[in-house]
Formats: structure tokens, C-alpha cells, sequence
């Protein structure tokens, strides 16, 4: 590690919900079309961002080359470490990759491609080689339907976009995002949007008021992969749209939005995950306006009336859980806290 000046800044990113989620057969391509009306609600990680080095200048113009490191939970992974490391033990980061698998350093090194910076291996022991240090703190339930890789990828695209002063735009940083993942340009961004196509295609949505949910959270993954093809074995759903939510939305009328709220994939979830039937249940008997299953599932939402209601139905239901939150959406999107220099 070299001397000089350290910058660091840190970026809070909020999870994702699905209020609509309609999904039509599957492609040729593998990949299903989908209308879906989501929302970023207030349950965050965290993404410290470091730079430290001598440099003749700030932009990225002025490095050919960069090594990057990332530490999520105790384990640290520098830049062309491979990718057959293991994952880390702690319990809300098991299953979040520690590699150049994880979402954050995919999404640095799709960045760093875009702006010709090169990334240096282990191996590259010339000391005015500047590293970037990044330490992931989760929050976001992983492969929980809550798109917390997705969230992720978008804090580093936002945070390094800054700590390197590319001055990219946000429409040139979706770009980047949409080839990571299809929830990724809607995280950059944040807020509450319509998505359609494979879901990268991001319009904003209006809305008035806020919403207080009971997020119930089940630490046993459940695969994306898994909950679309068992929703391939189902029986194709009757053709639904998401205007009813957006019409909730823009009123903000939250029994409208209760009523509103529809997610193709539940049975499929469901159907992987039977207990998601009885912890409906429950959250529908403690008093729930109404209830989601989160994208692919396992976290269930439920839509409380206020704040006050959300942390009534969280001790009602808490035990059917691993775990609960209360938290609102939207939740605007990508924080960032400037640090040292930053
Ligand atoms: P989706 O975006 O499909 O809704 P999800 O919210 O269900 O995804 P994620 O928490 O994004 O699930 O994790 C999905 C998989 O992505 C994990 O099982 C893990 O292997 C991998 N992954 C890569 N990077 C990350 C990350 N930073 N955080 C969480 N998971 C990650």
C-alpha cells in the first residue's frame, strides 16, 4: 500500500419493492418480458469507498491503471484474485459473494472498462499503482427479492463515479447499469418507476405520500433462477397491468394501493416456499392492509396504515420470521456521504 492522500466517501443504498409485478411467458432468449411498477424502501446497505495513492490528478484520465479491493463482512478480495473464493459466514451476509462475483466489483469493473482504466492484478507490486478500498456492510436481505446485489452494483457505479471524479451523468451510468443486471438502472436512480422489457427500460412514476410496511424477512435464500422456472411449469396468468397501482400511487390512496398490490411470481414463490402461505396468513389476521411477496420472493411485505400501525403488525408477526423491519417507501435512491477529502 503507498502513502499520499486518502478520500473516501460512503453511499447508503436502499432495497427494492415490487408493488406490480407482471410477467409474461418466456423468450426464446430465456429471459420473460415484464411490466413491473417498483420502489426503493428504506432498508439500506452501505458502500465505504477509499482512494488512496499519490496521483498527479484526480480524473480518471490521469491513472492507465487501478487495483481495487473490496471487503464484505471480515474477508478481503483485491482486484484478479479469480473467482472461486468462498462466501462470507456472517448471517446477513451468507451467500453474498467475497469474489469478483459479487455485484460490486462486477459493476467496478464494467466502470472502469468505460473509462480505459486498467485493472491491476495481485500481482502488480509498483507502489504508485492507486487502489480504491471498498467494504460492503449488508443490510439488504440476500436472494430475498429485495434486489440488494442490484442495490449494490448501483452504489458502487454512483460512489466511484464520484471518488474518481468521472462526472459521468445518471443516463450514461444506467447504461453501464442495464448491462449488469435489469434492476440495476432503476437502483441508480431510485425513487418509484414503471419498468418494462426484461426490466431496464426505467420511466419515473408519480406519487404523493409515503407507505409504512412490515417487511418479513426469511434468511433461507430463494433463487430468482428457481422461482422463474418453476413459474414456467405454472399455468400462464391472466394478462394483468400495472395501472391500478400507478393510479393508487399518484392518489395516494392506501387502501386503493392495498388493494392494487399483485405479483405474478407469488404462486411460484409460494410454491417453493409453502410457509409464505401461513405467514400471509398471519400478517392478513394481525391487521395488514395488504400483503406482496417481494419480486422473487421469500421477504413478504405487508402494508400497514402509519408508522405507529407498521410497529403494532411487526410484534404481532415477528415470531413467523426470521427477522422484521419497519420501513417506508420511496426511499429516494443512492445517499452519498462525502468522508475525508471526499
Ligand atoms: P433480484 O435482483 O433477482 O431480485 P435478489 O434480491 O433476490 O435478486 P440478491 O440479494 O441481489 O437477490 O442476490 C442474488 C445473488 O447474487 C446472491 O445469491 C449472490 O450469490 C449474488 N450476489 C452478488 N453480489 C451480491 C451482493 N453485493 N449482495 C448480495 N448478493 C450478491
Amino acid at each position: 500500500m503507498v502513502g499520499g492522500s486518502v478520500r473516501t466517501l460512503r453511499v447508503r443504498v436502499p432495497a427494492k419493492v415490487n408493488l406490480h409485478l407482471g410477467v409474461g411467458p418466456r423468450r426464446s432468449d430465456g429471459y420473460h418480458e415484464v411490466a413491473t411498477v417498483l420502489q426503493t424502501i428504506a432498508v439500506h446497505d452501505t458502500l465505504h469507498l477509499g482512494l488512496r495513492g499519490d496521483m498527479p490528478a484526480a480524473h480518471p484520465a490521469a491513472r492507465r491503471s487501478m487495483r481495487i479491493a473490496l471487503t464484505v463482512g471480515d474477508e478481503e478480495v483485491a482486484s484478479g484474485a479469480g473467482s472461486s473464493n468462498g462466501v462470507s459466514p456472517d448471517a446477513l451476509t451468507a451467500g453474498v459473494p467475497v469474489d469478483g462475483d459479487n455485484l460490486v466489483m462486477i459493476a467496478a469493473s464494467r466502470l472502469m472498462a468505460f473509462l480505459g482504466i486498467e485493472q491491476a492484478g495481485t500481482d502488480d507490486d509498483d507502489p504508485t499503482t492507486p487502489t480504491t478500498h471498498l467494504r460492503l456492510t449488508k443490510r439488504i436481505p440476500v436472494a430475498a427479492g429485495m434486489a440488494g446485489g442490484s442495490a449494490d452494483a448501483a452504489a458502487a457505479l454512483v460512489g466511484l463515479n464520484r471518488l474518481w471524479e468521472a462526472d459521468l451523468d445518471a443516463e450514461t451510468l444506467c447504461g453501464i447499469a442495464a448491462e449488469i443486471g435489469s434492476d440495476v438502472p432503476f437502483c441508480v436512480r431510485g425513487g418509484s418507476a414503471l419498468a418494462t422489457g426484461t426490466g431496464t427500460a426505467v420511466a419515473r412514476v408519480l406519487t404523493q405520500g409515503s407507505a409504512n410496511w412490515v417487511v418479513g424477512i426469511d434468511r433461507a435464500p430463494l433463487s430468482t433462477a428457481d422461482v422463474y422456472a418453476a413459474f414456467d411449469g405454472l399455468a400462464p396468468p391472466a394478462p394483468t397491468d400495472p395501472s391500478m397501482v400507478l393510479q393508487a400511487l399518484r392518489t395516494g390512496e392506501l387502501d386503493a394501493l392495498a388493494a392494487a398490490l399483485h405479483n405474478d411470481l407469488e404462486p411460484a414463490a409460494m410454491l417453493l416456499r409453502p410457509a409464505l402461505e401461513q405467514r400471509r396468513e398471519a400478517m392478513v389476521r394481525a391487521g395488514a392492509l395488504g400483503t406482496i411477496v417481494s419480486g422473487s420472493g421469500p421477504t413478504l411485505l405487508a402494508l400497514a396504515r402509519d408508522a405507529a400501525d407498521a410497529r403494532r403488525l411487526a410484534a404481532a408477526v415477528e415470531g413467523h420470521f426470521d427477522a422484521v423491519e419497519v420501513a417506508v417507501s420511496p426511499a429516494g435512491g443512492p445517499e452519498l456521504v462525502p468522508g475525508r477529502n471526499g
